[in-house]
């Protein structure tokens, strides 16, 4: 049996065969052919497996997004039959004698070439469908995965060097039981799907599991991080056992996880939720929550070839927020950039992504992303408790640019006759050690902040969150990230406004005391994690929870903060 360490990126325990998973690249190199007849044939039969798997990729669609989003694969099928495209392709082989791929890419190009040059930003983006369509027809064409979900058959522990956030959301639940990465850090964005959708995950395991055998029997421990390759019968019972004992534990949380989460001493604290799309809202509710903390927008259309415009996006968040009837949903505006990469927006390329023009900074640069959803979620909120969050806020300055957007949008809907929502509560997330210090000065500017350890943790201790070389430094509970999060609450309640935290911090067992003391209002966390912590703020007092992160307050490093916790609540710890 051989051990690999990982960082442990989403918990639980999976078992089960080694699925090993690599992009493969595409080998486009311009050659001729002999037989032009075959070489259409062969495009022929590429055509129908890239139909098949279409129609597999709009059905799981329309399970998971609704009709209404599965619509751009049901035209990538319609692509598929275009005359125009399969003329060009067979003309090229024929009288070229070009070889499928060549013929598709040039037909392809001239295609592109051609919506884009029309200068009309819908029929452009309808572009970006196209490169998809043809990328597809030339995996199908070399017999090449187009996505680590398509070629899974049987349950299995993918094992990858890495994947993205998009891989990620297309993974099918029902066959993947886990999955492990050679690269990666805990707060990911790969990291934080897979804990929304409930699979165990250990990334950042470096180079030794691409050496894993293809179907090796594999334990992944999620909780510890780390792979077991071939374990022996007695491990397999142990971790069995575990399983159960985890799934024990869940079942009880459960069963009142729709209680609100009191302290002993009658405090009620509220537990929300975060989600990406409409099925993890759903989820959201019948794991306990009370309302989304926050909505990561952006996750909605990354499975996606194009933006969606204002009326798609309205129809979206609405469907969202009526999952929570009156509660509570913080829409957060696109935050793109980082890990996070929409390619069909074609932004240049940054040395530094995660300091570059992400999320408010780029939508501040294109108000022509930014204000058809600030629209949507305006015309959204109207008769439902929307409230709407900027992400990646550095300054004041910013806060003012964005809020004049909103009330740019505001006077545009009112002057088109547009019910909008009533009494918008406005915030930012703190997520940006600048926002931190200056927490004071940006109080009055909004009505609440939601702090976003995640990225707060990264640029405190300048640790890359998708590093696993620095994963140690990138935590949440470095006493540097703790003491900021103090800041902001102290400086928040001292003008009145309300406070909560949407980083991983806030569903860890280990940190729902220490942020009850610090005077947390709301926890919002991906939704398996929410019977567990509202189990534990059910377990502690005020006072008590107040002393615990003082004293945590004083410590020197993760380790002793956690250990702190660890003696002194019996509801937090883990196994
Ligand atoms: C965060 O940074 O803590 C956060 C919640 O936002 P995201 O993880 O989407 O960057
Ligand atoms: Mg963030």
């Amino acid at each position: 049996m051989q051990r690999i360490a990982g960082v442990p990126a989403s918990g639980g325990v999976a078992i089960g065969p080694a699925f090993r998973w690599r992009r493969v690249d595409l080998d486009m190199a311009r050659s001729l052919t002999e037989d032009p007849a075959a070489e259409w044939s062969r495009f022929q039969a590429a055509l129908q497996v890239a139909g098949e798997q279409l129609e597999q990729v709009c059905v799981y669609a329309e399970e998971q997004l609704g009709a209404q989003d599965a619509a751009i694969f049901r035209a990538h099928q319609l692509m598929l039959d275009d005359p125009e495209l399969l003329d060009a392709v067979l003309v090229s082989i024929q009288e070229q004698r070009l070889t499928a791929e060549c013929a598709l890419n040039d037909a392809v190009e001239t295609y592109v070439q051609l919506l884009e040059s029309l200068g009309d930003e819908y029929i452009g983006a309808r572009a970006a469908d196209v490169r998809d369509v043809a990328h597809r027809l030339l995996c199908a064409l070399q017999n090449v995965p187009t996505s680590p979900a398509d070629e899974l058959t049987v349950p299995a522990i993918i094992v990858a060097p890495d994947l993205t956030p998009s891989d990620t959301v297309l993974l099918d639940k029902s066959l993947v039981l886990g999955f492990c990465t050679a690269q990666g850090g805990a707060t990911s964005h790969t990291a934080i799907l897979a804990r929304g959708l409930g699979l165990p995950a250990v990334v950042g395991a470096g180079p030794a599991v691409l050496d894993i055998p293809a179907l090796a029997p594999l334990i992944l421990d999620g909780d510890q991080g780390a792979v077991l390759v071939a374990p022996d019968e007695g491990t397999v019972a142990a971790y069995r056992a575990r399983q159960s004992a985890a799934q024990a534990v869940q079942v009880r949380a459960q069963s009142c996880a729709h209680e609100p989460a009191i302290t002993r001493d009658g405090h009620c604290i509220e537990v929300v939720a975060n989600v990406g799309n409409v099925a993890g809202a759903q989820a959201a509710r019948e794991a306990g929550a009370e309302g989304i903390g926050l909505l990561r927008t952006e996750f909605l259309y990354l499975e996606r070839t194009a933006l969606p415009d204002e009326e798609e996006q309205y129809r979206a968040y609405r469907a969202i927020a009526d999952v929570f009837g009156t509660q509570p949903v913080v829409l957060r505006t696109l935050d793109i950039g980082g890990d996070k990469e929409l390619p069909y927006l074609d932004l240049p390329r940054e040395m530094n992504p995660f300091l570059g023009l992400r999320a408010i900074r780029l939508c501040l640069a294109r108000p022509d992303l930014l204000k058809p959803q600030l629209r949507a979620a305006l015309r959204a909120g109207a008769g439902r408790n929307l409230k709407i969050m900027f992400p990646m806020i550095a300054t004041v300055a910013e806060v003012r640019a964005a809020r004049a957007l909103l009330d740019e949008c505001r006077v545009e809907l009112a002057a088109q006759g547009q019910p909008v929502t009533e009494d918008l509560q406005v915030g930012i997330m703190v997520e940006i050690p600048a926002a931190a210090v200056m927490a004071d000065r940006l109080a009055p500017e909004v009505d609440f902040f939601s702090i976003g350890t995640n990225d707060l943790s990264q640029y405190t201790l300048a640790a890359d969150r998708t590093n696993a070389q620095v994963a140690h430094l990138a935590s949440a509970f470095q006493p540097a990230v703790l003491r900021l999060v103090h800041q902001v609450i102290t400086a928040a309640h001292a003008r009145s406004k309300w406070v909560g935290l949407c980083g991983e911090l806030a569903g860890e067992p280990l940190a729902v005391p220490i942020l009850l003391g610090l005077g947390l209002d709301e926890f919002s966390m991906n939704p398996p994690a929410i019977p567990r912590a509202k189990e534990i703020l059910r377990s502690l007092s005020l006072e008590e929870a107040r002393q615990i992160a003082q004293a945590a307050l004083e410590l020197d490093d993760p380790e002793a903060i956690q250990s702190l916790v660890r003696a002194r609540v019996p509801a937090a710890q883990t196994e």
